[in-house]
């Protein structure tokens, strides 16, 4: 059984090196978590208490698993790696067991960083059978066991992360849960500048002109970079294989991968225009208020 539950423990080598950018996430994931990780005293001195929830929504591919990994690694905490959609099981009960084992899996190996993807899926229509008491009663496992009613959570951080912030059961956002809530936008064009140089580094390339390519893909997604890049690669891979000559990568062909790659976040910015017009009566969405009046 153990087994089972092993397998959400990743590794993980990514440090904030590696993820371009989000630079203000950083600083709260490092106040929030990392140095209440590395200096507990501290911490204990003035009343606060490590551990908690951190919850980071936006759209798809912008790196919220990544820096969430990151985190792991800068603190040396083992990274556990779950999706609610997994644990979810038709057998009542089955889904609230899963749940309890994989957080007494990061209490015996911890510290631990919880990176729960798809935390909608907790308590909304997606895991309903017909009766809503299943519903709850998952919920209310994953409150206890956030609250550590019987156990030591002190050295358990939780990132949670959605697409859609607007199902999320807002019992999850009461204080001493999901303390915080983050917006994680797509990359600004600075951050797309990065980006590509991360992922290029220590390929074959030529004089590649950085702005150009981070000012062409305004509203692109980090994931949708990676693809453009790949796709350069692979036509580069191919022309060598036929060619038998290794050429470097140029702007060009990246120029030429970025019109063949659709930006991804534009739908789910669209959706969210429309939650952020209607729903932000706590202005619990200004964040992404300012993202959609600020010009890319
Ligand atoms: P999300 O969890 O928000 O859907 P991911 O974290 O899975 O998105 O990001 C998808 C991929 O995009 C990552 O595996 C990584 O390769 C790349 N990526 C995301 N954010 C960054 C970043 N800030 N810097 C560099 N690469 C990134």
């Amino acid at each position: 059984m153990e087994q089972d539950y092993e397998s959400v423990i990743e590794t993980s080598t990514i440090t904030f090196n590696d993820v371009g950018g989000m630079e203000d996430l950083k600083e709260e994931i490092k106040l929030n978590i990392i140095y209440p990780f590395k200096n507990p005293e501290l911490f204990i001195q003035y009343g606060k208490k490590a551990g908690g929830g951190i919850l980071l929504y936006g759209p798809p591919g912008c790196g919220k698993t990544y820096i969430a990994k990151a985190t792991a690694n800068e603190c040396g905490a083992t990274f556990l790696n779950l999706s609610i959609v997994d644990i979810l099981d038709m057998h009542v009960g089955i889904s609230e067991r899963k749940l309890h084992e994989t957080f007494e899996l990061a209490r015996r190996k911890s510290p631990a960083v919880i990176f729960i993807d798809e935390i909608d899926a907790l308590g909304n229509d997606r895991m309903r059978t017909g009766d809503n008491v299943y519903a709850r009663t998952l919920v209310n496992q994953f409150l206890n066991e956030l609250d550590g009613l019987s156990s030591d959570n002190s050295s358990i951080m939780v990132l949670g992360a959605t697409n859609v912030p607007w199902y999320v059961d807002t019992a999850l956002r009461r204080p001493g849960r999901f303390d915080k809530t983050i917006f994680v936008p797509p990359p600004d064009n600075a951050e797309r500048n990065q980006i590509f140089k991360i992922f290029l580094s220590g390929k074959p390339i030529a004089n590649i002109d950085y702005n150009k390519l981070a000012y062409h893909t305004a509203k692109y997604s980090a994931a949708d970079i990676v693809a453009v890049c790949n796709l350069a690669i692979d036509k580069k891979i191919k022309e060598a294989i036929q060619s038998g000559k290794k050429e470097p990568i140029t702007t060009n062909d990246l120029i030429d991968a970025i019109k063949q790659v659709y930006p991804t976040t534009l739908e789910w910015l669209q959706t969210a225009e429309n939650y952020v017009k209607y729903s932000n009566q706590s202005g619990l969405y200004d964040a992404v208020l300012n993202y959609l009046n600020k010009r890319d």
